[in-house]
């Protein structure tokens, strides 16, 4: 982020360790999502048809990813008739100067933007304001972490790594609350009366899209605070920025997404505002961007392409043991989580390599995903397309060989339990050293056992 102080770490494990070392922030961290997911539980069991609407949307998208050309072809054509100009953007790049060259024609230097997660991966707003242009985001979370000068940590709860003393803080160095303020009321207050006055100044908005259906060329953007609302009525040019995987067929695909979207994300029964744009007002003019940006490398890889068919609810996200407790800055890609570990290694494999690892591959992603993504297996495949490319650090495959070997061989796998025991008893301090055990960092090693389960079976059995 331009004139940052954030450092984006390169290294899951290390920021994970580095995050861990506020214990109180990671425990309340952890209660704060683990409260969500369990909301998301309450209400989709209030659904009888909960598994069949997950089932429906996951087919709706798998016909959309098989046909995706034709659909995107055809909501082009549509929301050209409807009026709006439709621009196609093969990477990050393109998407940034085609927004640019928008907002310079209008000669524009200040601009309103709801939350898109498009804009966050294309790193939209360092490059506007490398340009010269002031972007305000609109959306609470993501203006905290935008004061902050941070990227959000999450994609529905941006800044959900902050305390609101923090939060104070903030507002009180950048909007003037009173020093040491930290109700909630108050600070969303001071916040809604800042932002009102960018959203009246503002003769540009940009949002994100969360569904674009190609049989009518119109888009709906959900959101909790209207924010995306107030930036596109009031603005004078309308720009949405949108992968290409976020098309659906027919309009009436929509109440299958939009069931399944706001429950899983926050256990709401519905988004506070889903709202349609169709096409500009008469005195308006409407944009908006179609991005690939390695989409359609992820289309051609046979063991991930079904990750396009996430809709970013989040779930994943706050069940997700790990994330839950080394935070969403850990996985230093612009979507966190279990699915952004899916996502980061198809844009740089060598970069985002660590990603996959940080899984207890437990599967609880793939049991809450609202469109049935099987998210753990696909963390589990990366590993080894990882691994067969060499992007795996030696100490790791060497070690890995070695615990294959050990664990297929049934005389050494006893030899090898026989000995740890042994040392276990011999030096029992020695495992709880964390420079030599990083599994002891976060807990105490149980005492050794006198005797494995297969002597303790074949005595037992003799036995009987
Ligand atoms: S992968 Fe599934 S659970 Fe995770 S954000 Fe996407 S849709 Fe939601």
């Amino acid at each position: 982020m331009s004139n940052s102080t954030y450092i984006a770490p390169t290294d899951h494990a290390k920021a994970a360790d580095k995050f861990m070392e506020d214990e109180e922030r990671v425990n309340w961290h952890d209660k704060a999502l683990w409260f969500i997911r369990e909301k998301r539980d309450v209400a989709s069991k209030q659904l009888p048809e909960w598994e069949l609407l997950r089932e429906t949307a996951s087919q709706i998208k798998q016909n959309v990813l098989a046909n995706l050309d034709t659909y995107l072809e055809q909501f082009e054509q549509n929301a050209k008739r409807n009026g709006i100009t439709v621009h196609w953007a093969a990477d990050a790049a393109e998407h940034n100067r085609i927004v640019l060259d928008i907002i310079n024609k209008h000669g524009i230097k200040k601009l309103v933007k709801s939350k898109s997660m498009l804009t966050e991966e294309c790193h939209l707003n360092d490059y506007l304001a490398d340009n010269g242009i002031d972007v305000v985001d609109t959306d609470l979370g993501e203006r905290v972490v935008q004061l902050a000068q941070e990227p959000p940590s999450h994609i529905v709860l941006p800044c959900i790594h902050k305390r609101k003393e923090e939060v104070g803080e903030l507002f009180h160095k950048h909007l003037g609350t009173e020093k040491g303020a930290s109700d909630p009321a108050y600070l969303t207050e001071a916040a809604r009366q800042h932002l009102r006055e960018k959203f009246l100044t503002s003769d540009l908005a940009i949002t994100g899209v969360n569904f674009a259906i190609a049989e009518t060329g119109g888009f709906v953007v959900c959101t909790n605070e209207g924010n995306a609302d107030m930036g596109a009525h009031l603005g004078k040019v309308h720009i949405a920025c949108m992968g290409i995987e976020k098309i659906i067929p027919k309009a009436e695909n929509l109440s299958v997404f939009l069931r399944l979207l706001a429950r899983s994300a926050t256990g709401q029964p519905i988004t506070t505002y889903s709202s349609h744009f169709h096409r500009p007002r008469p005195d308006q003019e409407m944009h908006i961007v179609l991005v690939d940006n390695g989409r359609s490398i992820q289309l051609g890889r046979k063991d991930f392409y079904n990750s396009l068919k996430c809709i970013r609810c989040g779930a994943c996200i706050n069940t997700c043991p790990v994330y839950r407790r080394s935070g969403g800055h850990s996985y230093h890609y612009a979507i966190s989580g279990p699915i952004g570990a899916i996502l980061a290694p198809n844009m740089d494999m060598k970069k985002n390599a660590d990603l996959p690892f940080a899984s207890t591959l437990c599967g609880s992603c793939s049991n809450v995903c609202p469109v049935k993504i099987d998210i753990h297996n696909q963390l589990y495949q990366w590993r080894q397309v990882l691994a067969k490319e060499g992007h795996v650090p030696t100490a790791k495959a060497q070690s890995m060989k070695v615990m294959a070997n050990v664990m297929s061989n049934p005389t050494l796998f006893r030899v090898a339990g026989k000995s740890g025991r042994f040392m276990m008893r011999l030096a029992p301090g020695l495992a709880n050293i964390k420079a030599v055990n990083p599994w002891a960092k976060q807990r105490d090693m149980p005492e050794a056992p006198k005797e494995s389960f297969r002597d303790w079976y074949i005595k037992n059995k003799k036995k009987s």
